[in-house]
């Protein structure tokens, strides 16, 4: 069981709903979700949909999938029965098992999906949260089970990786997200529920999530780009930003064929710390993390890059430290994130007590950069940076063989 069920059960304040589970049956169809146009086009043409219908249907399909958000073929009404009952035999396009819904206090939440094996081993679970704010919602979303890198301070960190997700993975926590706030046209929000006043309510997305998204280059850039289509689910490229611990070739990609906003986590500005407590440094160092960034397309006063930094006490945060930082981004159109460090069971760190993360953040205004310092959201839920990790693990490759050979 996950490790944040524990942590809900110890908490009075926090609440954990189990929702209904709907299951992918166990054939397990190919998705039709994160396909592209075409690739849709091509699906439909497997099921005998003559090529010159391709585009037209295509278009129709994504207006269900991702305008209206159907999870089921039945409500497609402007698609004929019989082609209806065709698309629901030989594709899927259901949400993932919801394994728990835990509530914050603050509102923020936490899911625990469980998605179907897809040919790779077995289901795996990753979180994604919710976080509410006045005039936004925020959605932190994974782009892996578990990390390959091992950043000291990080919970995810200590979670293996067990597998990158698939587009229709990425895709779907979005999804799921909108459907269970209600944030669908003639959906409802659940009651109570601490959402935006006003507009949409996941109106940002984070790839903030569990694992590093440029080692999964590929399949985060086409759920970013169906995420951020005009015509399906319509969020503004300025409105999705993209962290890296570092992945210094995949940086300018991002920028060039996704389009989407950079946060760098920086945490440190001299090589001999950041080696330690972001082991990617060893490979690629500040000198030539700075320099991709300063290559970053688009980047600019009106677009510029978030400098996350955790705040850990003795250890990154004294005024030497924030004077360095502002000399290290000098020239760099940049934002500065304080992020007040999370602690996990096993943690060796502590977080920087209130007065310094606010002197320090007094150095890097002065100097002129906007530096808000992140409030801690969902703790009592183990929703914050840096506390996600599901209980999936590796399987081990005997088990894998054993279970390939049964099908
Ligand atoms: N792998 C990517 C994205 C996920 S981490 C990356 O590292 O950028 C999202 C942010 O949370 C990163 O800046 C990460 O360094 C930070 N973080 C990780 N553990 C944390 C913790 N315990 N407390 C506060 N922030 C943490
Ligand atoms: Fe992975 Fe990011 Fe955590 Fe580092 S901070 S271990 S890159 S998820």
């Amino acid at each position: 069981m996950a490790i944040t069920l524990d942590i809900a059960r110890d908490n009075p304040n926090a609440q954990t709903v189990s929702a209904a589970a709907r299951i992918l049956p166990a054939d397990e169809k190919p998705t039709l979700i994160g396909l592209s146009r075409e690739e849709l086009g091509e699906a439909l043409g497997t099921i005998g949909v003559p090529p010159k219908q391709w585009r037209m249907r295509a278009s129709q399909l994504w207006h269900w999938l991702y305008v209206r958000g159907v999870s089921d073929f039945a409500q497609m009404t402007n698609i004929a029965k019989d082609l209806r009952a065709k698309l629901d035999e030989s594709f899927a396009i259901e949400r993932p098992e919801i394994v728990s819904e835990q509530i914050s206090v603050d509102g923020t939440r936490k899911w625990l999906f469980r998605f179907p094996p897809r040919g790779a081993g077995r289901p795996v679970e990753v979180e994604t949260v919710y976080i509410p704010e006045e005039g936004r919602g925020t959605l932190c979303v994974s782009s892996q089970v578990g990390c390959t890198l091992t950043c000291t301070f990080c919970h995810t960190g200590t979670q293996k990786l067990v597998r990158n997700l698939t587009a229709e993975e990425i895709l779907s926590q979005i999804l799921m997200a909108r459907e269970r706030l209600g944030d669908f046209p003639q959906a409802d929000t659940p009651q109570g529920a601490i959402v935006p006043s006003e507009g949409r309510l996941v109106s940002n997305i984070v790839m903030m999530g569990m694992g590093e998204p440029l080692y999964n280059f590929d399949n985060v850039k086409k759920a970013l780009l169906i995420a951020s289509d005009g015509e399906g689910l319509s969020l503004s490229k300025r409105r999705i930003t993209l962290s890296t611990s570092g992945v210094v070739p995949e940086i300018f990609r991002t920028g060039d064929e996704i389009g989407c906003m950079l946060a760098i986590s920086l945490h440190a500005v001299r090589d001999e710390l950041r080696d330690v407590l972001v082991p990617i440094n060893k490979k690629w160092n500040l000198e030539a993390l700075l320099d991709a960034c300063r290559q970053y397309p688009g980047l600019s006063n009106a677009k510029r890059i978030t400098f996350e930094y955790v705040m850990l006490k003795g250890v990154n945060d004294s005024n030497k430290d924030a004077l360095d930082l502002v000399r290290l981004l000098k020239g760099i159109p940049a934002k500065i994130n304080l992020i007040p460090f999370n602690p996990w069971p096993g943690s060796e760190y502590e977080c920087s007590d209130w007065e310094r993360i606010e002197e320090f953040a007094d150095i890097v205004n002065r100097a002129g950069y906007a530096s808000p310092i992140r409030t801690p959201r969902g703790r009592d839920i183990f929703a914050a940076c840096g506390q996600l990790k599901s209980a999936s693990e590796r399987m081990r490759k005997k088990d894998r063989d054993a279970l390939t050979a049964q099908d």
